[in-house]
């Protein structure tokens, strides 16, 4: 039987790419989910859509009125999640996995429309701060506005949050009126595709507001340019590649990067058997080994203890890792499904065996492993894999990324040791630090804050409501330094904030005030609503 290509949702119609496409394999049992092409679509044609049916749709609508059409949007998704759930358990997802991204998505877009709701004015301008005087006769001021840009969001992302990742980057794009291209990352395409097909089906938002090309999107990046943002979220080697585009580096298009990271999570010298932190630790780590297999960007990939801990901390993370079941989704007892395909695997061995080098495997066998209710061999499983390197200084844990189940113990030995520890993962998107001595934390948060994005901090205390090591919050920045890719995604309406121009006005009072009022009154009227 031929599979049938998946279909790019463009001009407002789907339409199949031509030739035999890209197979996209189920990670479960190997049987051929879609083909994936983008060959002979009008790709040019969806840029110029954008810009035209898309950007005049979305001006037409107030940032309150946007962030109406984004609920909408999420209650769509919401009330059809099952479907996408469905999808995720072909890519290798559990429900646990696949609430991560789904409900996850749905979460974020419900967060950014309350923010444009309660927190953007009436208007489709945003006038910032106060007038600034700038003559001592008071006769002359600046002030800054945001306006939209006359351009698109083209969103490039990573095959592990289809779902999350999209709606991440398309909320605050919508809420500033830029529409949007979605690239999905081509292993998980069909899940993108069938979130954009959900959107579209419920008529929320105005033409041109969303585009997805399933495949590949060769000459897109020539059409882009200083008013364009491209949000890119994969692997450090793309980001690289895309950022020497002539788009980014002659014409300027915004290019914010997300990539990967060996984060770290740190256990506190005060954490010994018996305390409550030592268990958090190790249950942590043992929750972001095994959700979505390992392969979230956040996930912890270097946990680091005190050497004089790091038996007793290897031995209660074995024997929380003896109680994985991995397997089927959806089969009796399994609690982590597989990688995303046998490519993948594949590349996680090849880094596991690099990080390997460096020190032992204390815990799976990276080519053997009991699944229920599927083939080891055809499905992508693999073990749940934790190593130790004894010797911090060795490279391989500070630049290795294995996209799994797969994480490093490493020992330190008093908080500058530590610190240089810290900072030889060259910049990271998150790390934890897990303590219940204050003393401890403040000096280790604000010697590794240069190096991170996030930093959790987590005790007995905060761990009853804490989000954990490896979820971005909306309200809070996602990205990180460095190889993290320098970006700075999230973090409420800070988003929204990038995908709008910000001018500075200058002129006599009466004139800024003649830019500004417009916009004012309307916020009046909105609040009197
Ligand atoms: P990847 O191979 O770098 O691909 C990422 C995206 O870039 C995919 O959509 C890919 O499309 C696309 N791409 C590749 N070459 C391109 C080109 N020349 N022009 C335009 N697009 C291009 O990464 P991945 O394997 O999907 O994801 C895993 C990596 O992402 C990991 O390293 C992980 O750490 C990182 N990650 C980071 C974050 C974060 O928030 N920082 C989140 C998730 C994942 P195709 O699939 O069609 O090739």
């Amino acid at each position: 039987m031929s599979i049938e290509t998946l279909p790019s949702y463009l001009c407002g119609a789907w339409r199949g790419g031509a030739g035999e496409g890209t197979p996209i394999a189920d990670a479960v049992t190997g049987a051929t989910v879609t083909r994936v092409s983008s060959e002979g679509l009008d790709l040019a044609g969806a840029v110029a859509y954008a810009r035209g049916t898309g950007l005049a749709g979305l001006g037409e609508l107030t940032f309150p009125q946007r962030a109406a059409a984004l609920k909408a949007v999420a209650q769509a998704l919401q009330e059809r999640k099952q479907e996408l759930y469905d999808l995720s358990a072909r890519a290798g997802a559990t429900r646990r996995d696949a609430a991560v991204d789904v409900d996850g998505g749905i979460g974020t877009a419900l967060v950014y429309a309350s923010l444009g709701r309660k927190g953007l004015p009436d208007s489709t301008l945003i006038v910032e701060d106060d007038p600034v005087p700038l003559g001592k006769g008071g006769t002359f001021a600046g002030r800054h506005i945001l306006t939209t840009p006359r351009g698109i969001a083209l969103q490039i992302n990573a095959f592990n949050f289809p779902v999350w990742g999209m709606l991440e980057k398309f909320a605050p794009a919508l809420l500033a009126g830029v529409p949007t291209i979605v690239k999905p990352a081509t292993p998980t395409a069909y899940i993108a595709a069938h979130a954009v097909r959900i959107i579209a089906e419920s008529g929320a938002l105005p033409p041109g507001a969303i585009q997805l090309v399933s495949g590949s999107i060769p000459g897109v990046f020539d059409l882009l340019g200083g008013q364009d943002h491209i949000g890119f979220t994969g692997s450090a080697a793309t980001a690289a590649r895309l950022r020497c585009d002539p788009a980014v580096t002659h014409r300027s298009a915004r290019f914010n990067a997300e990539a990967d990271s060996l984060n770290c999570s740190i256990l506190g010298p005060d954490a010994v058997p018996g305390q409550p932190e030592f268990e958090l630790f190790a249950d942590a780590l043992v929750t972001e080994m095994t959700v979505k297999a390992g392969q979230k960007c956040t996930a912890i990939r270097r946990a680091l203890v005190t050497a004089n801990l790091i038996d007793a901390v290897s031995q209660a993370v074995e024997a929380r890792l003896a109680k994985v079941v991995v397997g089927a989704p959806g089969a009796p007892g399994v609690t982590m499904g597989a990688l995303v395909g046998l490519a993948q695997r594949e590349d996680v061995r090849a880094a596991a065996a690099r990080l390997a080098s460096a020190g032992t495997t204390v815990y799976g066998d990276p080519n053997s492993v009991d699944v229920v209710g599927a083939d080891a061999e055809r499905g992508a499983f693999l073990s749940p894999l934790l190593l130790r390197v004894d010797d911090p200084a060795r490279p391989e844990p500070h630049e290795v990324e294995a996209f799994g189940p797969v994480s490093t113990l490493l020992p330190y030995r008093g908080v500058g040791d530590l610190l240089d520890t810290v900072a030889r993962g060259e910049g990271s998107l998150a790390g934890s630090v897990v303590s219940y001595d204050g003393d401890f934390v403040r000096e280790v948060v604000l010697g590794a804050a240069a190096h991170h994005g996030r930093i959790l901090v987590l005790d007995r205390d905060s761990a009853g409501e804490s989000t954990g090591h490896g979820t971005p919050m909306p309200q809070l920045v996602h990205g990180g330094p460095g190889r993290a890719g320098g970006g700075e995604e999230e973090g409420g309406l800070r988003a929204v904030h990038a995908h709008l121009q910000r001018t500075a006005i200058q002129g006599g009072p009466a004139v800024l005030e003649a830019i500004t009022t417009i916009h004012e009154q309307r916020n009046v009227e909105g609040e009197q609503r």
